[in-house]
């Protein structure tokens, strides 16, 4: 019996006798997995696993809120692989998992990672585990914001913030508008002109904004609010 410790947990793997191990030489593993653990047996080894339960109360609370189990992640990195972003995070998605597990609140709620994910599903989709990187990033953010941790890219935040103001007051997004309250709160007046104006020539900005289903969207947000109790 081979037994490994894996962090708070004790995993065992079973070795075969010797003439299952001749019966059995040269085989492919075989067997099933499941999200919370398994068994293979091939190669002359029968080898059993679980997924330890949560570690830190932090993985805990993430899931509670987000439904994603990060104990599930194997560390295998095909997420990062896959990520357009990672090059500019300061903790790969991988690394944030991991972080969770360990509890370290205050370095995963204060780090630009949560900020700068893109939500583009690049992750979720290559993943073997069917981690859901994406929903523990929403719930991450959400939990940032309301802990009261400053964000680590503050334009990303702003934008986020801007975007849900606006289309509370059009009830669609009103690029100019959105320009300009942006502007107004990071106080960078001078960047990106020429690119807005090159969109204005391309009748890419509209001057004045629509009201479209105005209405529908307040009931929206409205809903929304009561249903997070504010
Ligand atoms: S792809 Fe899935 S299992 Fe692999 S490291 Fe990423 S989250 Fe973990
Ligand atoms: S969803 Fe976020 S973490 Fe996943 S690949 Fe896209 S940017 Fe990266």
């Amino acid at each position: 019996m081979i037994i490994c410790n894996n962090g708070d947990d004790v995993l065992e793997f079973e070795a075969l006798e010797d003439e299952d191990v001749e019966e059995d030489e040269g085989l492919p593993l075989q067997g099933e997995r499941t999200r919370a653990g398994g068994a293979v047996t091939g190669r002359g080894v029968e080898v059993e696993w679980q997924v330890p339960a949560a570690v830190s109360a932090f993985g805990d609370l993430l899931e509670e809120t987000s439904g994603v189990d990060t104990n599930v992640c194997y560390q295998c990195r095909k997420c990062v692989s896959g990520c357009p972003v990672a090059y500019a995070m300061d903790y790969t998605p991988v690394q944030l998992l991991h972080a969770v597990r360990l509890g370290l609140k205050d370095l995963v709620l204060g780090s630009a990672t949560i900020w700068l994910c893109a939500s583009c599903e690049t992750c979720v989709t290559r993943c073997p585990q069917n981690v859901d990187i994406v929903k523990a990033m929403d719930s991450l953010r959400v939990m940032a914001l309301r802990s009261g941790v400053k964000s680590a890219v503050p334009e990303v935040a702003g934008f986020y913030r801007s975007s849900l103001q606006n289309i509370r007051l059009f009830g669609r997004m009103y690029e100019l508008g959105l320009i300009a309250q942006l502007k107004l709160s990071t106080r960078q007046f001078a960047k990106d002109l020429d690119l807005g104006a090159q969109m204005m020539k391309k009748g890419k900005l509209k001057l004045l904004p629509e009201f479209a289903s105005l209405g529908a969207a307040r009931r929206v947000v409205s809903r929304a609010s009561k249903l997070e109790g504010k």
